[in-house]
């Protein structure tokens, strides 16, 4: 992985899909970011986890689950498959990132009684 968005993958004891039960088969911390109306930076991280079922059908993290699926664990020679297909989902995670413009609006939508 290129760790342009400071991504880190998270590993260790095998954790439960808080939705359904399942394997979380991987769980990424990334940079969740923004800028307060007072231009205050205010940073953090959120965790996007990987769920063997919830996440089967997604175009971006299905790949993912079907590799861990029929290779459990990736050799070496595997290791830069599995390395562009986390740096997809990292990529997609990040852009995930709640839009706060388009909330703003839906708020002063409300508040002129349009919604
Ligand atoms: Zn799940």
């Amino acid at each position: 992985m290129s760790g342009s968005n400071s991504l880190a993958l998270v590993t260790g004891p095998v954790r439960a899909c808080p939705v359904c039960g399942g394997e979380i088969l991987a769980a990424l911390q990334v940079p969740n970011g923004w800028t307060t109306e007072g231009g205050k930076q205010v940073r953090g991280t959120s965790e996007v986890l990987l769920c063997e079922r919830c996440d089967r059908d997604d175009p971006v993290t299905g790949p993912i689950v079907v590799f861990f699926t029929v290779h459990e664990q990736a050799t070496a020679d595997q290791a830069d498959e599995l390395a562009a297909l986390l740096q997809r989902w990292a990529d997609h995670a990040v852009a995930r990132r709640p839009d706060l413009q388009a909330l703003d609006a839906e708020v002063d939508a409300w508040y002129r009684g349009e919604l």
